[in-house]
């Protein structure tokens, strides 16, 4: 018999005390797949939560020959509002930055339109991908690499992070013409963290309808398969319940 183990839910542990969310990811099916049912989870507890997506993913029509960059970009940022709503994610917090599908660099542009959503958003933990590793580990025999785009959003987080949104020398144009002041956020949970051994587990057992509803959106980007047999199996860490994993870091 294998050996049961009593995962432990750090929901109130680092939520308890927190208002408001930044998720911050480079494509607009990454949320959904990473943390759709914490997000989910917040709204229902009632905490403020704003999704930025770097790019629209317009690449990502692998070897279809009837669309172009621009209509896939435009259907795929469809599906992200779509997605969010299920989760309960107003469209108003529903955010695309636009930047070309691939191209996500860590320059002072890319900074700065983060740096804007921090400051105006203002932000008790900023939830992004993974800056750790060009190669993520899921288990003893299961790799992907880490997209070139989740490291460089994850690289543009931690800048805009520290010392961007906090100092006012940079961009202080935030302040004379948006009216923004400076933002300081110490926490950030990162994902594709499974290897790591001390990621933190949350329970979404009853948010997993949500999950699968919005992951379910993207219907552009994955079939209904992939989001039971990938998605949603990875969930499946004990009998009848559901969790997502991610690691905490203060900074
Ligand atoms: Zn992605």
């Amino acid at each position: 018999m294998p050996i049961t183990t009593i995962i432990k839910d750090s929901f109130e542990k680092i939520f308890g005390n927190k208002e408001r969310v930044l998720v911050v990811m480079a494509h607009p099916d990454d949320n959904e797949i990473i943390c759709g049912g914490i997000v989910a989870r917040l709204i229902d507890e009632g905490k403020k939560v704003r999704l930025v997506v770097m790019t629209n993913g317009g690449k990502g029509f692998q070897d279809r020959t009837d669309v172009t960059e621009e209509q896939f970009g435009k259907m795929r940022i469809a599906e992200q509002i779509a997605a969010g709503i299920e989760l309960g994610l107003p469209k108003e917090e529903n955010f695309n930055l636009e930047i070309p599908d691939g191209t996500v660099e860590n320059t002072l542009a890319n900074i700065e339109r983060v740096v804007f959503h921090i400051r105006q958003f203002k932000p008790d933990l900023i939830i992004t991908q993974n800056p750790f590793d060009p190669i993520n580990t899921f288990s003893e025999d299961v790799h992907w690499v880490n997209h070139r785009d989740h490291r460089g959003t994850a690289s543009i987080v931690l800048d805009a992070a520290y010392p961007y949104s906090r100092d006012r020398g940079f961009f202080p144009e935030h302040f004379t013409k948006f009216n923004l002041t400076p933002h300081t956020v110490n926490e950030l949970m990162f994902s594709d963290a499974y290897a790591y051994p001390d990621v933190l587990y949350f329970d979404i057992t009853k948010y997993f309808e949500r999950k699968r509803s919005a992951l379910l959106q993207h219907k552009n980007a994955f079939d209904a398969d992939t989001v039971e047999n990938e998605f949603l199996a990875e969930s499946k860490l004990e009998p009848g319940k559901n969790f997502e994993r991610l690691k905490y870091i203060t900074i």
